[in-house]
């Protein structure tokens, strides 16, 4: 929601045309450091006139970067990636300062990130055409592949740095000119990068960054020169901006939420489970997309699996994650106190609240958006606290009594983003990653995010449309592809001839 303009606090502006843009909207939000509760900055939310102003300025840059060698686009690409090696520790005390992430946790997201900057340093391989000589007589074919256009790119709150990048270097590494609408909650590292991206020589107006809320996705939309849309949200949003984007004839790639699970099965190493859906389960307070926040063991793991995680999730250090904790805040209070809700859902529901993490002690300020690992155990498949996405750092326990169980009850679920199984029977784990109805999968792995090489995106409602985040599909997604079949005139030339060409 929009607030009035406080003098006391900065506000984070847009980034057009190569600089921090003079807006005259007068609609702003709160930007909160969740780790002292308090509120830090304003940022500005887009207007009509904010939203032309920015796709004016990308459109307007946009012939002569597509029109600029490949060549001098790599050395863009490898300007960038040299500068964010060297910095990236002011990038990741901006993201812990407005996400709530502990340090090391934030510079993980940027060296993933980083990753996909790098894939992106080889765009004249990987968007190369191919030629065929002589395929008719006289006659060549041979294909190319162009940049949109002007490409629009929307965030969510938990990666304010690697989901922007899944795109970004990708989308400008093939000529398009982008324009990023960060989350309102957590602005200033889009605002950094793109100061970044001016001094590694990206001309002004390849990267916009346009702040705002549901205004500005909404004029990114309907924007007849946007020509694509990239977003990461929660399922409802993903769905909506799939179907008005492509209802307007663009083309959307929309990753949704998650309900991540993990089997493990009897045979299976009991610490490198417990380590795993510790790490996962709570890494970044379970505010990840591929965090594993439901646990399907099949009998009689349960018991046993639920010691082990109960003693490691005493072991962690809840706090600021400026002072080397275990875990950060969650990103605001509304968040917080809503997966906190989730906490007495299942104990109404008739889950056993294990350890319950609203009873944390945190190392940080009083007013933090405190919530400390919460581990349920017996949530029932029925609860809401199972069948809906929590994103905070709530772990489940289902217990089942076979394989089958486990895995009918895994796809059974609305989303498809991760899946893990956690065995040391090669059989069952072959099985498991045939069957199991996800687009990313863990053998003994929890968090199973590809590469950047390898593309990101899960199935069913996690993703919508059919090209996911980076690799050859984000290739794909930023360019478009030509084929020119040409003959030179020679002797061969056969005169009138109104039949469907042939091959001869
Ligand atoms: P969100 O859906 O609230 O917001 C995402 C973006 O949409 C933000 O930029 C926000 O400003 C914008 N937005 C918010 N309300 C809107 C509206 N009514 N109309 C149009 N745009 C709107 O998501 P979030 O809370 O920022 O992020 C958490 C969600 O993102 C979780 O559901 C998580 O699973 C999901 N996520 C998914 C992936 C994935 O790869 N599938 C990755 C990261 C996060």
């Amino acid at each position: 929601m929009g607030s009035e303009l406080s003098p006391a606090l900065p506000v984070i502006e847009h980034w057009i045309g190569g600089k921090t843009f003079a807006s005259s909207s007068q609609r702003t939000a709160a930007v909160f450091d969740p780790a002292l509760g308090t509120e830090t900055s304003l940022v500005r939310l887009a207007d009509a006139a904010d939203i032309d102003a920015a796709v004016g300025a990308a459109q307007a840059a946009f012939p002569s970067w597509r029109d600029t060698s490949w060549a001098k686009r790599q050395q863009v690409l490898f300007a960038f990636r040299q500068l964010l090696d060297e910095r990236k520790g002011e990038l990741a005390e901006i993201v812990t300062a407005e996400h709530g992430k502990v340090l090391s946790d934030a510079l993980g997201e940027i060296s993933r990130g980083q990753d996909v900057v790098e894939f992106a340093t080889g765009m004249a391989h990987l968007a190369k055409g191919e030629y065929s000589e002589n395929v008719s007589t006289g006659v060549d074919v041979y294909s190319t592949r162009q940049p949109l256009g002007v490409v629009g790119v929307i965030s969510p709150f938990n990666f304010p740095v690697m989901v922007p990048l899944w795109f970004v270097p990708i989308a400008i590494a093939a000529g398009n000119a982008v324009i990023l609408k960060p989350s309102e909650k957590d602005p200033s590292a889009s605002n950094w990068i793109a100061a970044l991206w001016r001094e590694a020589g990206l001309p002004d107006g390849i990267f916009t960054v346009l702040h705002g809320d549901k205004v500005a996705v909404d004029g990114l939309i309907e924007h007849p020169d946007v020509a694509s849309l990239s977003f990461v949200g929660s399922t409802p949003i993903a769905r909506y901006v799939y179907e008005r984007g492509t209802a307007l004839g663009k083309r959307v790639q929309a990753l949704g939420g998650a309900k991540n699970h993990m089997l493990v099965l009897p045979d299976a190493d009991l610490d490198l489970v417990a380590d795993s859906a510790v790490n996962a389960g709570f890494g970044s307070a379970g505010e990840r997309c591929m965090a594993i926040s439901v646990i399907v063991a099949v009998e009689p793991v349960a018991d046993e699996l639920i010691e082990r995680i109960r003693t490691r999730i005493s072991s962690l250090r809840v706090g600021d994650g400026r002072r080397g904790c275990d875990m950060g805040p969650l990103v605001t209070r509304d968040h917080r106190d809503k997966v906190a809700g989730y906490i007495e859902i299942a104990k109404q529901d008739g889950a056993t609240v294990v350890v319950d993490g609203r009873d944390v002690v945190p190392d940080g300020a009083a007013d933090g958006f405190w919530l400390g690992p919460t581990l349920l155990d017996q949530v029932p498949i029925t609860s809401r606290a199972y069948t809906e996405e929590i994103f905070g750092p709530v772990l489940g326990v289902v217990r089942v009594a076979t394989f089958e169980e486990g895995i009918a009850l895994i796809n059974s679920g609305a989303f498809g983003n991760g899946s893990a199984v956690f065995t040391n029977d090669g059989g069952a784990a072959r099985r498991f990653q045939r069957e199991v109805e996800a687009g990313m999968v863990g053998i003994n792995v929890p968090i199973p995010v590809p590469v950047a090489a390898f593309s990101f995106g899960g199935w069913k409602s996690s993703l919508f449309g059919d090209a996911k985040a980076h690799g050859m599909e984000g290739v794909n997604f930023f360019t478009r592809g030509k084929v020119v079949t040409s003959r030179w005139l020679d002797p061969s030339h056969g005169g009138i001839n109104l039949g469907f060409p042939q091959n001869v």
